[in-house]
């Protein structure tokens, strides 16, 4: 194909690496307010915070947008939910014919009172709580944003920018609020951290949360234990049932927590077992579904009443024929751009999921560079964010060219 770009997306790349110091302090600033997925005022802070910093885009329109609150389950057995903070969603140009959805979410999984709360620079590795899952994307998603409007073509391209608030505990309640922010647009793009290899994600597996609320019935060890059912004794053996289909090609099944129980003269009446499920494709989605339901039907019998409560359900991402021409795109632009990346299937889910499955083809992974995510060993490579933000403004010329 000849090359006949504008270079713009060079330009860009070549301008923003002799402004890495502004880049990083612009991540420090968004990573030192806490905005653990449950503090939603810490949440609100940093999305006026990034608020503060697209605005300079003008003309552009910022709404702050309540999100509904999240469902956890409480060692009682019952479901309870938590607040979440707002989202925020940018527009630009919308009457443009071609749309874009850039999507990153403003929470970590670093809760108020985690000891991670500071960023330390060394060279121009960033060490802080979610400098790269996804504040150092936000930054660069705004770089590319700023790139656009210098770009010959830029009017053609119309943007939304939004920006979640839970998306480490699930999405569950900004997924259709973010599905719908992406009708209407052509291309979608996700600010979540790159492969630790540098590459972006190809197809994701599914990650549902499932919880086995399990009753039985209550009897003293001594006198009356012939009387109990076990409730703990019921659920290991879910555990059991369930956990064995990991023997099928790809299911992987996790149960990551269990409560209950009390005094230890007492058969247990009550015991909760957590799971993360993930799954390759829709078809295994639907067969652990029926899998789980079978077996706490299976086992509700002679005092023991099992139920499963489903928290979260990404899908799988597929790897469909427009996903494959938009990461070929990905690749050579990156290629292009003299910073070549491979794209990579994950077992990792994101907002990219869900939003594949309402029907809007996006590459998710085009943060920054770094590593140590969900960890106190977080880092991301300030050099990182001018190669990204030049990748999104070289595929986007691509893509329209494309059209
Ligand atoms: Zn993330």
């Amino acid at each position: 194909m000849p090359d006949h770009r504008s270079g713009v997306a060079a330009r860009l790349q070549a301008d923003l690496s002799t402004n890495l110091d502004r880049l990083a302090a612009d991540v420090v600033a968004l990573a030192e307010i806490n905005s653990g997925s449950f503090n939603p005022e810490g949440v609100t802070r940093c999305g006026e915070r990034l608020g503060s910093l697209i605005e300079p885009l003008a003309p552009v329109r910022l709404e702050y947008v309540d999100i509904a609150p999240t469902s956890v389950m409480t060692d009682r057995g019952v479901l309870e939910t938590r607040p979440v903070g707002p989202a925020l969603v940018a527009t630009k140009r919308p009457e443009a014919p071609f749309q874009v959805l850039l999507f990153g979410h403003l929470d970590t999984v670093y809760p108020v009172d985690s000891a991670f709360q500071r960023v330390s620079r060394q060279g121009n590795t960033l060490y802080g709580p979610g400098v790269a899952d996804c504040k150092g994307g936000l930054v660069g998603a705004i770089e590319a944003l700023r790139g656009l409007d210098d770009a010959p073509w830029g009017e053609q391209v119309g943007w939304r920018f939004a920006a979640v608030p839970d998306e480490e505990v699930g999405s569950g309640g900004s997924k259709a609020w973010l599905q719908a922010m992406g009708e209407g647009c052509h291309l979608g793009l996700g600010f979540e951290p790159a492969l630790p290899s540098g590459g972006v994600a190809a197809a994701r597996k599914g990650s549902l949360t499932a919880h086995l609320v399990v009753h039985g019935r209550s009897a003293h060890v001594g006198r009356s234990h012939a009387d109990g059912r076990s409730a703990i004794r019921a659920l290991a053996q879910l555990i059991e049932v369930l956990e064995s289909n990991n023997a099928s090609p790809g299911v992987t099944v996790n149960c990551g927590r269990i409560s209950g129980g009390g005094v230890l003269n007492a058969v247990p009446d009550l015991a909760i077992g957590s799971f993360n499920v993930r799954v390759e494709s829709v078809a295994a989605h639907r067969s652990i579904e029926q899998a789980f339901s079978d077996a706490v039907t299976a086992a509700s019998v002679d005092g023991i009443e099992a139920l499963v409560q489903w928290t979260s359900a990404r899908p799988p991402k597929e790897r469909t024929e427009t996903l494959e021409e938009l990461l070929d795109d990905v690749v050579a632009a990156a290629a292009s751009l003299g910073h070549p990346l491979v794209a990579e299937d994950t077992g990792g889910s994101c907002d990219g999921n869900d939003l594949a499955a309402a029907g809007l083809v996006n590459v998710d992974s085009l943060g920054v560079c770094g590593g140590g995510i969900h960890s106190p060993d977080e880092f991301a490579l300030v050099e990182s964010i001018p190669q990204r933000a030049a990748l999104v403004v070289e595929l986007i010329e691509r893509r329209i060219q494309g059209r």
